[in-house]
C-alpha cells in the first residue's frame, strides 16, 4: 500500500454539482486512475465567494488594463477582488498540494487560453483569476486542466511532475543537505535530460559549484529551476539519447545478439513505433542481471508506478 498524495482539484472535478447550473463534470479518468495514487483535495472558489448554485455565469472582461470577472448577463456583478482574495486565503490549504488539476475554460478556474472579452471580442489568452493567483503564489506548483491530461505527453508530464516535487518535499522535510541535494539531483539527472539537454547541464555545473553559497537560498533557486525544466515536455528525441546513455553502461555485458535487440528497440522507438515502455522494459531486464547502483538509483527507470501505464503512450 503506497500513501495517496495530497492533489488539490476543482470540485466540479470529482462529481460536486457546484457548476451554475447545478451540474458537474465529473472525470472518469480522475477519479479512477489517478484516484488510486492522488488524494484530491476539492474546492470550488465561486462556492467559496458565495455565488451560489444555480448562479449568474461569470466572465472575464478587459477593461483598460485590468481584467475584471463579471457578470455576462448582469454587468454590476463583479467578483474579480472576492477570487484573488479567496486564493490568497487558501495559501495555507495549497501548501500542503503537490499538484493542483483546474477545470478548463473557467473565468475562475481555467489555467490557460481562458477567454477574455476585449470590446466583445473574445481572445483565448487568459486564466483563472483564482487560479492565476494561485500559480503566482506557488510558482513550482504542478498545475494541469483535465482537458489537457487527455493527451498523453501532458498526462505524463504532470503526473511525473507531480511525483517528483513530493519527492523534494520529502528531502526537504527528512533533512536536506549538499550531500542529499546532490542525491537528490543524481537520481533526477537523467529525467532532467530527457527534457532539456542544456538547461539540465547548467544545472548540474551551478549545482557542483555552489557549496559557498547558503543552501537553503540555493536550494530555492534550483528547485525553481528544476521544476520549470520539467515544465518543458520531454522530446522523442532527448529520450533517445537518454536511452542512449543508459545503453552505454550495459557495453562490456550484452552480447551481439541481445546489443541488436536492445539497438532495435531503440530504433523503433525512436521512429514511433514503438512506446517508451518497450525499451525501458528491456534495459531494466538488462540491468536485472547486470546491477548498476547509479541506474537503478535513477528514478528514469521507475519515475512513476507502471500501473499507471502513462510510458505506455510515449
Ligand atoms: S470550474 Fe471552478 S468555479 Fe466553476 S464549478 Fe468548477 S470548481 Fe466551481
Amino acid at each position: 500500500m503506497h500513501d495517496l498524495i495530497p492533489v488539490g482539484i476543482s470540485s466540479c472535478l470529482i462529481g460536486e454539482r457546484v457548476r451554475f447550473d447545478g451540474g458537474h463534470k465529473q472525470n472518469r479518468y480522475i477519479m479512477d486512475t489517478l484516484g488510486k495514487y492522488f488524494e484530491f483535495r476539492a474546492f470550488c472558489p465561486e462556492m467559496a465567494i458565495g455565488l451560489g448554485v444555480p448562479r449568474q455565469t461569470i466572465r472575464l472582461v478587459k477593461e483598460d488594463d485590468r481584467v475584471e470577472a463579471v457578470g455576462v448577463k448582469n454587468e454590476a456583478l463583479r467578483v474579480t477582488n472576492e477570487l484573488i482574495a479567496i486564493a490568497h486565503e487558501q495559501k495555507s490549504w495549497h501548501q500542503d498540494f503537490f499538484g493542483y488539476i483546474v477545470k478548463k475554460g473557467s473565468p475562475s478556474c481555467g489555467m490557460e487560453r481562458v477567454k477574455i472579452y476585449s470590446n466583445g471580442i473574445p481572445l483565448q489568452n487568459g486564466a483563472g483569476l483564482y487560479t492565476q493567483t494561485m500559480m503566482e503564489n506557488f510558482p513550482n506548483l504542478p498545475v494541469e486542466e483535465e482537458g489537457r491530461l487527455g493527451d498523453p505527453v501532458l498526462r505524463e508530464n504532470f503526473v511525473h511532475r507531480v511525483f517528483i516535487y513530493r519527492r523534494w518535499h520529502e528531502v526537504c522535510e527528512a533533512d536536506l543537505s549538499w550531500q542529499t541535494l546532490m542525491d537528490f539531483h543524481g537520481r533526477h539527472k537523467l529525467i532532467l535530460f530527457s527534457h532539456d539537454q542544456t538547461l539540465a547541464r547548467q544545472l548540474g555545473k551551478d549545482l557542483s559549484e555552489a557549496h559557498q553559497q547558503p543552501l537553503s537560498q540555493f536550494a530555492e533557486a534550483y528547485i525553481s529551476r528544476f521544476m520549470a525544466i520539467l515544465k518543458k515536455t520531454a522530446k522523442r528525441s532527448n529520450h533517445v539519447n537518454v536511452l542512449e546513455h543508459i545503453r552505454g553502461y550495459l557495453k562490456q555485458e550484452l552480447d551481439k545478439d541481445d546489443k541488436k535487440e536492445l539497438s532495435d528497440s531503440i530504433e523503433n522507438y525512436r521512429l514511433g513505433r514503438l512506446p517508451l515502455i518497450v525499451p525501458i522494459t528491456l534495459l531494466r531486464h538488462h540491468f536485472r542481471k547486470y546491477p548498476n547502483e547509479y541506474i537503478e538509483r535513477s528514478y528514469y527507470m521507475q519515475p512513476h508506478p507502471d500501473e499507471l501505464m502513462l510510458l505506455n503512450s510515449l
